[in-house]
C-alpha cells in the first residue's frame, strides 16, 4: 500500500519530531494536537531545529522551506480522516490514546494504518479496542527524534505482514533503521536500557559509588556517550519509574522492581533535566551532582 499522507496525534516532545522528519522525507503531514498552544510550539522547535540543520549544512534551504510547506497543523481530530497513516503520540495514558482511536476510527479510510508511539501500553490490548486490530501496530521513535536512528515496530498478536511491510517501508524511506519487536512490556530497548539505568540507582543507593563515579565508570569504562544517571535525567526519572513499574506489573518478576531512591527523586518534583533537577542540579552553569 502506498503511503503518502501521515497523520500525528499530539505535538508534544515526540510528536513535533515525528512531523519533522516525516515532512523532510516528503510525506505530507496532518498534525493535531487538543492544545493549540502545543500545535505552535511544535511548528515553532521544527522550524527551529530545521534551521539548525540547515546551518550545519545537512539540509538544504529549498528542502527545509518544502518541509515546513507539506505540514498541517490543525485541532480537528477528524481532518486526519485522508491520512494513509496515523501516528498516535499523544499523552501516555491509556484511556487518552483509547478515545483518540474512538473519536478518529469512524473518520478513517477502511485501509488506513494506525499506529500508535506508547513507550509501554500493550499493543495488542490498544489495538483489541479498534476495528482494524491487523492494520494496527507500534511505531516506536526514539527521542529526539531528528538525531536518532532507531525505530522499533511492534507487532500485536493480530498485525498483518502488509501493515509491517509498509511501516517499515515509511522507515527505511526516513533513513532510519527499523528493529522489529514482539509485544512485550516496554519492547526491546526500554526492557534492556531501563533495568540498567535503575541498577545504577540501587548502585548509588547502597553507596557503592558516588553520581559522578557511577557515570564516569560507565562512560570510560563501558563505552557509553552518557553516564546512566545523566541520561536518566535527560530521559525524565518520571519517565523511567513509570517503565519500571510496567517491566514490573507485566513481567511480575521482582528483578524489576524500582529502586526507593528513584522514587523518592519522582516524589520529591526531582525528574531531571525537565524540572532543573535530578541526579544533577542544572540550575548552575555546570550541572552539580545531588548527592
Ligand atoms: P508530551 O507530553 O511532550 O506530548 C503529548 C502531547 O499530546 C501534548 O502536546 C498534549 O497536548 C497532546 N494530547 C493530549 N491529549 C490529546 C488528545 N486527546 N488529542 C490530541 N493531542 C493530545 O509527550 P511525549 O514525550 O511527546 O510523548 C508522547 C508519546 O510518545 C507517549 O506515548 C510516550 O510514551 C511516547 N514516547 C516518548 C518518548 C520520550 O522520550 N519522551 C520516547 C518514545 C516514545
Amino acid at each position: 500500500m502506498e503511503i503518502q499522507t501521515i497523520g500525528i496525534v499530539g505535538a508534544g516532545q515526540m510528536g513535533n519530531g515525528i512531523a519533522h522528519v516525516m515532512a523532510l522525507a516528503g510525506y505530507d503531514v496532518l498534525l493535531t494536537d487538543v492544545s493549540a498552544d502545543a500545535l505552535q510550539k511544535a511548528m515553532d522547535t521544527i522550524k527551529g531545529n530545521l534551521d539548525r540543520q540547515v546551518g550545519r549544512g545537512k539540509v538544504a534551504e529549498a528542502d527545509r522551506d518544502a518541509a515546513v510547506a507539506r505540514i498541517i497543523t490543525t485541532q480537528t481530530l477528524s481532518d486526519l480522516g485522508q491520512s494513509d497513516l496515523v501516528i498516535e503520540a499523544a499523552t501516555e495514558r491509556e484511556t487518552v490514546k483509547q478515545a483518540i482511536f474512538e473519536d478518529l476510527i469512524p473518520h478513517l479510510k477502511p485501509t488506513t494504518i494506525l499506529t500508535s508511539n506508547t513507550s509501554s501500553i500493550s499493543i495488542t490490548r490498544l489495538a483489541s479496542r479498534t476495528d482494524r486490530p491487523e492494520k494496527f501496530m507500534g511505531f516506536h521513535f526514539m527521542n529526539p527524534v531528528p538525531v536518532m536512528q532507531l525505530v522499533e515496530l511492534i507487532r500485536g498478536i493480530a498485525t498483518d505482514k502488509e501493515t509491517f511491510a509498509a511501516c517499515r517501508a515509511v522507515v527505511d524511506k526516513l533513513g532510519k533503521t527499523a528493529a522489529s519487536a514482539e509485544d512485550f512490556p516496554a519492547f526491546i530497548v526500554n526492557r534492556i536500557l531501563m533495568p540498567m539505568i535503575n541498577e545504577a540507582v540501587y548502585t548509588l543507593y547502597e553507596g557503592v559509588g558516588s553520581v559522578e563515579s557511577i557515570d564516569s565508570s560507565l562512560k570510560l569504562g563501558a563505552n557509553h556517550p552518557m553516564g546512566p544517571l545523566e541520561l536518566a535525567d535527560f530521559i525524565g526519572l518520571d519517565t523511567c519509574l513509570a517503565i519500571m513499574n510496567v517491566l514490573h506489573d507485566g513481567l511480575a518478576d521482582t528483578k524489576y522492581r524500582p529502586c526507593p531512591l528513584l522514587t523518592k527523586y519522582v516524589e520529591a518534583g526531582w525528574l531531571g533535566r525537565k524540572s532543573q533537577r535530578g541526579f544533577y542540579d542544572y540550575r548552575g552553569d555546570v550541572p552539580v551532582p545531588t548527592r
